[in-house]
């Protein structure tokens, strides 16, 4: 029997400013993505018209991060979006947190200061913990310098930053080891940073190095809520691309499956239409295989294969 569909209410927005990234760690598929794909950057006009109808349009939301699939602080104008960002909250009375993710590579005094004072709420920061003997987990990225920038940032009044860390079979122990060290606990003295631990997910069946780089355990820490007891990821979120596209969720880096574009429409009637509305049906059913791409899936996986869920 076909379950009621739940009213799909969108809390949190991801936009990509642009699609580009300086890394190319092993869990994430951009370096195999990019190849694939145009890249490109979002035109400011299309930036500003997202964020106006997010604002006007959905009262419900908690989020905007400005980040998705990319390196977000490579973009230069990344302060006005925030400030735009902002603007339109005070504008409609809002109460969403603006945020962002970056690997830390750019991050200097200067720009976290800038950014605090644009408005952004919430800077996460993804570190990829490592020793030498596994040094080619995250190439681009240094991450002894990484920390050694982090202990020099200033305090901060409002931003909130949060280290990020995904289990992988390779780095477990270095993870385990850096956040039970003394530079962790000083550095949660000084700005009460938040810690975050996820496990791996294969990123919708992009990600090569899947198997090899999955802790088996690592279910232990959810890389999505499962309380849930189906994946909510189209029930909650949008995620949209730099050129408008509007995908099933962040997990799809090969744009498999595509639900509209803001170019066109509103976001409200994308998020209404009839293949936001399908993609719900199918997942409120555990319908995943008849889904792409969560057929490929390691979330839906891990749904379709927990004892808890008839
Ligand atoms: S199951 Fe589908 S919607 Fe959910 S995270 Fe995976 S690809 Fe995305």
């Amino acid at each position: 029997m076909v379950k009621t569909i739940k009213k799909a209410v969108l809390k949190y927005a991801e936009i990509q400013n642009h699609s580009f990234c300086n890394a190319g760690c092993l869990m994430c598929p951009y370096s195999c993505t990019s190849k694939m794909f145009p890249m490109g950057k979002m035109k400011n006009k299309l930036f500003q018209k997202i964020v106006a109808q997010l604002a006007k349009d959905f009262p419900t939301l908690r989020n905007i991060s400005i980040m998705l699939q990319n390196e977000p602080l490579l973009d230069k104008n990344i302060y006005e979006k925030i400030l735009f960002t902002a603007k339109k909250r005070d504008q409609f009375k809002r109460k969403f947190t603006i945020s962002t993710t970056t690997n830390g590579v750019c991050l200097t005094k200067k720009l976290l200061l800038l950014l605090e004072k644009s408005g952004l709420d919430i800077l996460n920061i993804s570190l990829t913990p490592t020793n030498n003997k596994n040094k080619n987990l995250s190439p681009g990225i240094n991450f002894s310098k990484i920390v050694e920038k982090i202990k020099k940032l200033p305090k901060l009044k409002k931003l909130k930053v949060c280290l990020r860390m995904v289990i992988t079979n390779q780095n477990f122990d270095d993870i385990i080891f850096f956040v039970n060290s003394k530079t962790i606990k000083k550095l949660q003295a000084k700005n009460n940073l938040k810690i975050e631990l996820s496990a791996l997910t294969n990123r919708a069946g992009t990600l090569k190095n899947y198997s090899n780089l999955n802790l088996k355990f690592s279910n232990l820490v959810s890389p999505i809520n499962l309380k849930n007891k189906v994946c909510f990821e189209p029930f909650h979120k949008i995620s949209i691309l730099f050129n408008g596209d509007v995908l099933i969720c962040c997990h799809d880096w090969k744009r498999e499956n595509i639900l509209g574009n803001v170019k066109n429409q509103t976001i409200k009637i994308i998020w209404n239409n009839s293949k936001f509305k399908l993609v719900r049906k199918l997942l409120l059913n555990n319908n995943y295989l008849m889904l792409i791409p969560c057929k490929k899936c390691s979330i839906a996986k891990y749904f379709l294969s927990n004892k808890k869920i008839k």
